[in-house]
């Protein structure tokens, strides 16, 4: 449970609220998951948000054990299911910042299903794919963003398979913020993850984390030689008006492609313009917002939470009497 009355004496006290907890990260060292961990804890510090306003959802794989190292919220689950549960959470408690946290493995390969349909409804989650291209807590085997015909030291021939492009199934898929960042830039991936977070709607962020174990290929050196910033080049990113979407998002999914000598990392495409599914319910639900289903009364006595005078009054026109017969 989160220790709350801990977390306020410490804002009263003027102390540094670094989302840190006391538990011993154990990623192998030099390991991306590094650079994202602290950059989400200052993410979360600089956004101004509390612990307890925060929910931090992960899968099976090395960046599941995120949630275990940041002072919020955190439910690691099951392997390609961070995103329902995230998506439970969030339509309970539509006030809440709540952030998928996996790796490229969980949530491109079995969890995949469960990516496209975020984006489908555009509620107002964050997702950060830890993309090293190996699913590093099993011992190094090819992940959906490996591309074919390489070969990383764990693999006995060269991969067979080609690679889903993230950048490309989200956009696609709907999602109304997309980016990419490099696990070792990590103030820069700090002021994505706010830009993600501040964003209505849903978000990725496709992280380049070299996995130093198993993958000998796409390494820390190897992606500094390469990596550019969008904003360096003048790219613009936001959708003003719903008129600018297609020339926007095909433009994205054209940057997107963009690998090789030269590749891209920055914000590729925002689109604040399309109503959030939070935004829908709520106009066929007046109450959604201010009486979410997390808050709405629960008896403890076992007696349904709608009693007999709101089913009268919600199923009036419905309601027929019946005789009695004895
Ligand atoms: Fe990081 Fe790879 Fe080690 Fe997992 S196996 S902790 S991804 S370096
Ligand atoms: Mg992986």
């Amino acid at each position: 449970m989160l220790r709350a009355a801990a977390w306020r004496r410490c804002l009263t006290m003027g102390l540094r609220l670094d989302y840190k907890t006391d538990l011993w990260v154990d990623w192998c060292p030099g390991c991306g998951n590094f650079g994202i961990l602290t950059a989400m804890q200052k993410a979360l510090a600089e956004l101004g948000l509390k612990p307890w306003e925060v929910v931090i959802v992960s899968g099976i794989g090395c960046s599941g054990k995120t949630p275990h190292f940041i002072y919020a919220n955190g439910v690691h689950t099951l392997h390609g299911r961070a995103i329902p549960f995230a998506t439970g959470v969030k339509l309970a408690r539509p006030d809440l910042t709540v952030i998928v946290d996996g790796g490229d493995g969980d949530l491109l390969g079995i969890g995949a299903g469960h990516f496209v349909a975020l984006g489908r409804r555009n509620l107002d989650i964050t997702v950060i794919i830890h993309d090293n291209q190996v699913y590093g807590l099993t011992k190094g085997q090819a992940s959906p963003t490996l591309p074919a015909g390489v070969k990383t030291k764990a693999l006995p021939k060269p991969n067979l398979q080609d690679a889903v492009n993230p950048l490309a199934l989200a956009l696609s898929s709907g999602y109304t913020f997309v980016a990419r960042a490099f696990a070792m830039d990590v103030e820069h991936l700090k002021e994505i993850i706010k830009a993600a977070v501040k964003h209505r709607g849903s978000a990725l962020i496709d992280v380049l984390q070299p996995c130093v174990t198993y993958n000998d290929l796409y390494t820390t050196p190897w992606y500094r030689k390469r990596v550019y910033k969008l904003e360096d080049e003048g790219w613009d990113p936001v959708v003003r008006d719903p008129s600018e979407r297609p020339v926007k998002l095909a433009r994205a999914i054209e940057k997107a492609q963009e690998w090789g000598d030269r590749i891209p990392v920055g914000i590729f495409y925002q689109d604040p313009t399309r109503d959030t599914l939070e935004d829908r319910i709520a106009s066929r639900i007046p109450s959604y917002r201010s009486l979410p289903p997390a808050l709405q009364r629960i008896d403890s006595n076992g007696t349904p939470i709608v009693g007999e005078r709101e089913l009268k009054a919600i199923f009036r026109d419905r309601l027929i009497r019946v005789k009695k017969h004895h």
